[in-house]
């Protein structure tokens, strides 16, 4: 893409903006598309298929510029990648508000969204790409670590030792599967068009080893299996072929899941397509594209069903392949459950979810001492102190050094509090900026994901993301926005996120109170809404005010 250069954020303690508040959005959007971080960072293209951090060169430079120069009572406003405004406003306030990707809703389909885009009048936002909160693979891998902890607990006593996962795609999001099963005892057959992308995640450590060959990748993986070895192997091929393949030839697989890029078609590889001419492809004839990787998708799922009738754990991974698959002709598609309603809701009724904290300084000594606060925060919490123990061990930072745990209405507050009390005392040597995915307990509208079979059936309202943008803008985030079509695709999922700044100072300490304590409210109060009887008692054991329920 015209402009693009190598981005790196500003290390250490001196600022290039006129304060934190500004410093911090910076940062974090060069952090964004810090080669280490980005999939294809000369497109701007942070993950998920086309997720971008900016529209284009010249707007990434505009934001840039905008942003050094920006007071302590002025806000900057990003419409899908690009600063169209700058406004007066006051020192509480956002110092971002962004909007990315949203259509009226007759108009939100992909073609629609292509044409537009191809105009140059919007991006493709994802999730954390376009709000830049992005930490690299490891941001995903506490999620993902916790849904197979899910799995070992639901149906294998607690630990994954002796079992096999088959799963596909290992790019940004994906790349966490291999690692976040064998944190949890497990083997991970990992399939890939890209031979990079798998060999990428190698030298991350996030996965072991690339076979040579589909009959050496089965063979090591059923060893390790065998074993009870903790190990992940990466196989080159395409999903559609290789699932009904290892059905066929009766591979002993207990879990199956995908994290191909589906949602979005024209980043899936159909079969009979090379790695070489697809982009030519997609990019000459889209709706050609479209209906063959739809077609390869229907194979592909229609062999995790299969599995699943054969006995084993099979789960839609957050990528809508399974109504891909419904459109590429294959009517038993939604058999098996997306992974919230079958493991996530729970953790979402007590508003846990992905919390996620990143040191500006750049110095891996700042995280690790906001990881022992955590750890002496939450001394209880096993799980948390087994992932953090783990994390520490075996992640490689990616960018700015960032670490992520999962944790709920009344405990995030207490984190943010700890991490300003850090900096404030000057044992973290510059700001912690505290964010989180979009994929969270009250942000996020996504009837195929986070809002799958909601027990009132109100998957689709969507008015609980905008109330969870409006209120973390109420409340004092740093910067705030709201996309659509994230993880699942344009049409399906409008969410919102928000990221703080802790700099040490008692407004950032009112300020984090707040967000900390009403963001994860807006997922206890969501699900109450919903009549989920967990939250009931979360909200009631720890005063979150549900009006419909105090006449
Ligand atoms: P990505 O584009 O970085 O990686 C996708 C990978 O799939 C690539 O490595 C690509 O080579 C591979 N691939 C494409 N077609 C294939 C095929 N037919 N067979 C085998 N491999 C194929 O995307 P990502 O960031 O890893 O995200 C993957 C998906 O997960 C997206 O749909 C995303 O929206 C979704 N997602 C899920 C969650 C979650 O929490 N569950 C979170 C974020 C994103």
């Amino acid at each position: 893409m015209e402009g693009a250069r190598p981005v790196r954020a500003p290390r250490g303690t001196t600022l290039s903006a006129k304060s934190w508040t500004t410093e911090a959005p910076l940062r974090m959007l060069m952090n964004n598309l810090d080669p280490e971080n980005a999939e294809r960072p000369d497109d701007l293209v942070v993950y998920g298929g086309t997720g971008r951090a900016a529209r284009d060169w010249r707007s990434f430079d505009a934001m840039v510029r905008t942003l050094r120069d920006l007071e302590a009572d002025e806000t900057m406003l990003v419409q899908s990648g690009r600063p169209v405004g700058v406004m007066r406003t006051h020192e509480w306030a956002p110092r971002v508000l962004i909007a990315n990707s949203n259509l009226v809703p007759d108009w939100a389909n992909w073609p629609e969204f292509r044409r537009l885009e191809h105009q140059g009048l919007t991006m493709y936002g994802q999730m954390t790409a376009g709000s830049w909160i992005y930490i690299g693979t490891q941001g995903i891998v506490q999620g993902t670590y916790e849904t197979f902890a899910a799995v070992a607990e639901k149906r294998f006593g607690g630990t994954l030792a002796g079992t096999l996962t088959l799963t596909g795609g290992c790019g940004g999001m994906g790349g966490a599967q291999p690692l976040a099963v064998t944190l949890n005892d497990g083997v991970c057959l990992i399939v890939d068009v890209d031979r990079h992308r798998l060999q990428r995640r190698v030298d991350h450590r996030y996965l072991d080893e690339v076979a040579d060959d589909l009959d050496s990748g089965i063979a090591k993986a059923l060893q390790a299996k065998a074993d009870k070895r903790a190990w992940s192997v990466g196989v080159v091929g395409n999903c559609a072929e290789i699932f009904p393949e290892l059905l066929r030839r009766g591979v002993p697989i207990d879990i199956v899941t995908d994290q191909t890029s589906a949602h979005d078609p024209l980043a899936y590889l159909p079969e009979g397509i090379s790695v070489d001419d697809w982009d030519d492809y997609a990019a000459k004839k889209p709706e050609e594209f479209t209906d063959r990787a739809q077609a390869s998708m229907a194979k592909h799922v229609q062999a995790m069903v299969e599995f699943q009738d054969g006995g084993a754990e099979v789960f839609d991974y957050g990528n809508s392949i399974r109504d891909e698959a419904r459109k590429g002709g294959y009517e038993r598609a939604f058999e098996f459950p997306g992974f919230v309603p079958a493991y996530i809701r729970p953790l979402f009724c007590q508003g846990k979810g992905p919390f996620r904290w990143a040191a500006l300084s750049g110095d891996p000594k700042d995280i690790y001492a906001t990881d022992k606060a955590v750890m002496d925060l939450f001394p209880d919490n096993d799980r948390l102190q087994k992932w953090m123990r783990g994390a520490k061990e075996k992640i490689a930072f990616q960018g700015l050094p960032a670490r992520i745990c999962w944790l709920g209405y009344g405990e995030r507050d207490k984190a943010g509090a700890a991490f300003n009390d850090l900096v404030a005392s000057g044992e973290v040597s510059a700001p912690i900026v505290i964010g989180r995915d979009h994929l969270d307990c009250g942000s996020v509208a996504s009837p195929y994901r986070e809002t799958e079979s909601m027990a009132d059936g109100s998957d689709a309202i969507a008015d609980w993301p905008l109330l969870n943008a409006l209120v973390n803008t109420a409340s004092g985030a740093s910067w705030v926005s709201i996309h659509h079509g994230g993880g699942v695709g344009i049409g399906r999922s409008i969410h919102a996120g928000q990221v703080s700044v802790a700099d040490g100072t008692e407004l950032a300490a009112q300020k984090l109170s707040r967000v900390l304590t009403n963001d994860p409210g807006m997922g206890v109060i969501r699900h109450v809404d919903a009549g989920y009887d967990l939250a009931v008692d979360v909200a009631t054991e720890r005063g979150v005010r549900v009006p419909m329920r105090e006449d």
